[in-house]
């Protein structure tokens, strides 16, 4: 009987020691399971695969912490491999890329462009101004020579002795005496001859006025005393050529000189002057050009043309009435006169119409003048377009 008994106290001590050590391990699981433990180290066979229960719970908790291990090998890799795929794919395709395109490409294309077009544009206009500076430079020498068409035309000598002036004309200046407000030059062309010339210088003479005749050389070479008789009265003397053939005397300027000489000896011979005063056969108008102008100027000769012309050349014979209404006709509105008539043998009727003309010329209140070097010539301007 004891020995039951003592194996029921043996029971119910150990079923305490349970009960505490399960009331304890809900308060203080680990040490006081281990005191317990290593109290109860001699009955521990009974324990051990309590122990081996906890020890199974120890690797067991170690390996949940084996769990968040793949999670955090598995979050870096796709979070390397996702993030910088896309990252450098993007940072790098996007931003290299565009970069890479925009920069350079607007670089590259604003730079060099407008470099290359800054500088040749100055380079371009520096030299066209120089090109049209050295053609302003090339202008002013070719502007020097004259240009024909724009030389001013002034055909007669003036009062103050302005010279004509043409397109390369370039005639002395001259000095020329006053004249009355209205003045006419009588002129008597290709004298002297025996059925004229006396009748003439009588006429000249009873109206006590001047005259001023052109002598051909052949005339004078025949009859120098009518050339002497005209001198001696104070009629003017002028050289109207030798041969009086148009032919010969509008050869060249040359030759209208050489027949000028010629007369002007015959006239020397016979009266021991020179004159300067010379008439074209058949005016400048159809004979002469600019260089017989300045032939004649450079010879220090005159050269007269005419503004009112008699007309008794119209014809071989003009009536005198005619002659005298042809004057009439031509005066009115002139100043200033120089009247062409002739001096010829078969001119009878020029004569015959001397007197009425000089006393209409009388009656408009004209002096009468001789032609001198110092009487300003009249010209006809078409003469300098011949
Ligand atoms: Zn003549």
């Amino acid at each position: 009987m004891e020995i039951k008994h003592w194996q029921a106290w043996r029971v119910t001590i150990v079923m305490l020691v349970l009960l505490i050590s399960i009331y304890l391990s809900g308060c203080q699981p680990v040490t006081p399971t281990k005191a317990t433990v290593s109290v109860l180290g001699t009955t521990g066979s009974v324990q051990t695969p309590e122990v081996g229960s906890e020890e199974k719970e120890i690797p067991h908790s170690l390996e949940t912490p084996q769990v968040p291990v793949p999670e955090q090998r598995v979050e870096p890799v796709p979070e390397q491999g996702v993030e910088p795929i896309p990252e450098q794919g993007t940072e790098q395709g996007t931003e290299q890329i565009p970069e890479q395109a925009a920069e350079p490409i607007p670089e590259q294309k604003t730079v060099p462009i407008p470099e290359p077009k800054v500088e040749p544009v100055p380079q371009v206009v520096a030299p066209t101004p120089s090109v049209p500076v050295d053609e302003s430079d090339n202008n002013p020498t070719p502007t020097p020579t004259p240009d024909p068409s724009q030389t001013p035309i002034h055909p007669y000598y003036d009062l103050s002795g302005t010279p004509p002036s043409a397109p390369g004309l370039a005639m002395r200046v001259r000095v020329f005496n006053a004249e009355p407000q209205k003045i006419a030059y009588l002129t008597f062309d290709d004298g002297p001859y025996p059925q004229t010339t006396p009748r003439i210088l009588k006429i000249l003479q009873d109206e006590g006025i001047k005259a001023t005749f052109f002598l051909v050389g052949r005339q004078v070479e025949m009859y120098p005393a009518l050339l002497k008789a005209e001198y001696e009265q104070g009629e003017g003397i002028g050289n109207h050529s030798y041969s009086h053939n148009n032919q010969l005397v509008y050869r060249s300027p040359e030759a209208f000189l050489a027949e000028i000489k010629q007369t002007e000896e015959l006239i020397f011979k016979a009266i021991g002057i020179r004159p300067k005063i010379v008439r074209a056969p058949g005016g400048t108008q159809g004979h002469f050009h600019v260089n017989y102008y300045n032939a004649i100027d450079a010879a220090d000769y005159l050269v007269y043309d005419w503004n009112v012309s008699s007309g008794d050349a119209d014809a071989a014979l003009v009536p005198a009435d005619q002659l005298v209404r042809n004057i009439e006709t031509q005066v009115p509105g002139k100043e200033r006169m120089i009247i062409l008539m002739h001096d010829a043998g078969a001119k009878t009727t020029t004569v015959d119409a001397l007197p009425r003309i000089i006393q209409y010329l009388k009656q408009q209140g004209y002096a009468f003048g001789v032609i001198t070097p110092k009487v300003a010539p009249i010209l006809f301007p078409g003469g300098f377009h011949s």
